[in-house]
């Protein structure tokens, strides 16, 4: 018999909302992460000055419906992000260029969004592809949404599917900005409330290595202790479940699905300051940048805390990674000075985490799916097999690649895992 009904493997927001769901529906449920921490890709540090920031996930919206009933229910503090004031370009150029080819990078997210995915004439492109087709458009607003695509999907749009950015893409739903509020003890707080409720059923630094199938129950092998259930849900992005032996070998298909994506590769730096000085400018302090390509920047200030947050996506992320993390923090101080003034040469504090081959992400925000003949990559992955379940933000239904994605693909793991254990 088995040790438990469910063995959970990992302890972001997806394997954490499908534990505490599944251990409020009665069943007997294991957690464990490879870290010594929970969260996952959201994490925080704490400042000299004591203040806690988000060094991964942060903002949020009131689109994001799951999350935010996570947050009332676990009383998190919500602070809405400071935008009055003007927008910064760098290179320079006028608000109302940039409000207007702002626009035009939205018609043509527009545009792409409504393809119909069963032309054969759209098959097996990637992004970069499908832009170079578009002619007709000013190569400054295609440039930017290069940028576009660099900076949320932080891969080049030359490496991505296109059909796996429009179905993506389609599942961001919002309307609020998606940086309309962060939360004032961090995120990472927030996961921590949540893991709270597990007690000795979460184990930390405690990495499966691999999972045998058995006939009526799977094994997990933790560092050579193995721990039996009758399902397991792997809560890990898939560029981390491919790195998880299977036995007996994983069908073909789910095979190829595991190998259709790659990490995106993010970097985010917190830039904290003694005041908010942009705002003496009636700048928002929020900055986008269309050289380099992929980095931008908005003001994280609360009450006790005045700060940039910049990030940097895709291949310009890849390139900072090879460098020293002090040149790093003199170029994004340098840029923001241009931007903001030259006050910004002078912070108070400088927090850089690199996610750029992370130990247990091997990137950030989310794995993208780069093999272009792999269109059914996500629905093969959520088919899973019997007792082994597939789940994390990637191959959610709404948010993918979000906190609230990952909730939402927690909820969904738990209530198949349930309906199957109750047959
Ligand atoms: C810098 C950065 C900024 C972001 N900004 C935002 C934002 O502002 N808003 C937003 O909504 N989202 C943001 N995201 C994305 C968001 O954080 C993720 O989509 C979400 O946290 C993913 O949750 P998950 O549980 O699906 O995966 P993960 O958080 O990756 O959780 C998987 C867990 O599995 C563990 N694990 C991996 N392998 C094993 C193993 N073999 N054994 C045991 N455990 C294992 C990992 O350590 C990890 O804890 C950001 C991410 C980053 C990194």
């Amino acid at each position: 018999m088995a040790d438990h009904d469910v063995i959970v493997i990992g302890a972001g927001f997806t394997g954490l909302t499908a534990a505490v769901n599944l251990i409020e529906a009665g069943l007997d449920v294991i957690i464990i992460e490879a870290r010594n921490r929970v969260g996952g890709r959201v994490e925080s540090e704490y400042l000299p000055s004591g203040i806690r920031i988000d060094t991964g996930g942060q903002f949020l919206c009131r689109d994001m419906t799951h999350l935010m009933e996570t947050v009332q229910r676990y009383g998190a503090r919500t602070v809405f992000s400071h935008v009055e004031g003007e927008q910064s370009y760098r290179p320079a150029i006028s608000p109302e260029r940039g409000e207007t080819i702002w626009n035009a990078v939205e018609r043509l997210r527009e545009e792409m969004l409504a393809l119909d995915m069963t032309d054969p004439a759209l098959a097996r492109l990637t992004v970069g592809q499908w832009i170079d087709r578009q002619t007709e458009i000013p190569a400054d607003v295609t440039g930017s949404f290069r940028r576009l695509v660099k900076g949320l999907w932080c891969r080049a749009p030359e490496e991505v599917a296109l059909a796996y950015l429009v179905s993506n893409d389609r599942r961001i739903t919002n309307v609020y900005p998606e940086l309309e509020m962060f939360l004032g003890d961090t995120m990472h707080g927030l996961a921590e409330k949540l893991a709270e409720s597990l007690g000795d059923r979460l184990r930390l630094s405690a990495p499966a290595t691999s999972i045998t199938m058995m006939e009526d129950m799977a094994e997990v092998d933790v560092e050579g202790r193995a721990l039996t259930a009758r399902q397991v849900i792997l809560a890990v992005p898939p560029v981390m479940a491919r790195r998880i032996e299977i036995s007996p070998p994983l069908p073909d298909q789910l095979c190829k699905a595991l190998a259709a994506w790659e990490p995106g590769c993010a970097i985010k730096l917190q830039v904290g300051y003694q005041r908010p000085f942009w705002r003496d400018r009636n700048l928002s302090g929020s900055v986008m940048w269309s050289d380099p390509q992929g980095m931008y920047a908005c003001d994280a200030s609360h009450d006790t805390y005045a700060g940039i947050v910049v990030f940097l996506g895709g291949p310009l992320a890849s390139l900072w990674h090879k460098k020293p993390q002090a040149e790093l923090a003199a170029f994004v101080t340098a840029e923001l000075a241009m931007a903001l003034g030259e006050e910004a040469k002078h912070p108070a504090s400088v927090n850089i985490r690199d996610w750029v081959n992370d130990a247990w992400s091997d990137g950030a925000y989310s794995d993208v799916i780069t093999d272009i003949d792999a269109t059914d990559a996500e629905a093969v992955l959520l088919q899973g097999m019997p007792r082994l379940n597939f789940a994390c933000s990637e191959l959610s239904p709404s948010f993918p690649g979000y906190v609230e994605g990952a909730i939402v693909a927690g909820k969904n793991a738990a209530q198949s895992v349930l309906q199957i254990l109750r047959k």
